[in-house]
């Protein structure tokens, strides 16, 4: 008879483990009806599934700070605050617990996106370059960043008028 109350005391624990998994809030009533675990115990699980949801929730009702069709533009933004001199201040401000994850694997992509340089395409006994449907492109056409075309010598084809490179505009 003595060993009854604490193998239904151990079994509703289980329940309460299980519970927790499944249905947190249930468990989480559960676990302060229940057991008999220590204030702090329970108190500490609790302000752990508390900051848990927290962090699930907090990205997802935060309003919308990306424009329909922007999202590359929005992330570059985001990109220079990360990486600039206010660093620690961005940092803060985008806090949102672990859900900065996504954030911080954003500038990576981005970068690349914004490092996408022009493409001209120029012939090796040509004197042009030219855009990709520029009549002048053939097979054997080689393709150049535009300003590989015009320090190899190559000017703006007449025809097409792909972008002209002034020396010192980057990409
Ligand atoms: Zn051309």
């Amino acid at each position: 008879m003595q060993k009854t109350p604490a193998r239904r005391r151990k079994a509703s624990n289980w329940k309460v483990y299980v519970c927790l998994l499944i249905c947190f809030p249930y468990g989480l009533f559960l676990m302060w009806r229940t057991t008999r675990w220590h204030l702090a115990v329970k108190g500490l699980v609790t302000a752990c599934f508390v900051a848990l949801t927290l962090a699930v929730l907090l990205p997802l009702t935060s309003p919308p700070d990306r424009l329909p069709g922007g999202v590359h533009m929005v992330n570059a933004e985001r990109d220079v605050e990360v990486f600039g001199p206010e660093l620690p201040e961005a940092l803060d401000t985008n806090y949102i617990g672990y859900g900065t994850v996504s954030i911080s694997n954003g500038p990576v992509f981005t970068e690349e996106e914004i490092a996408e340089p022009t493409y001209v395409y120029a012939n090796d006994n040509g004197q042009f370059y030219h855009r990709l449907d520029c009549e002048y492109v053939q097979w054997y056409s080689k393709k150049y960043t535009l300003p590989v075309a015009y320090y190899s010598g190559y000017g703006p084809c007449e025809k097409c008028q792909p972008p002209v490179y002034t020396p010192g505009m980057g990409g």
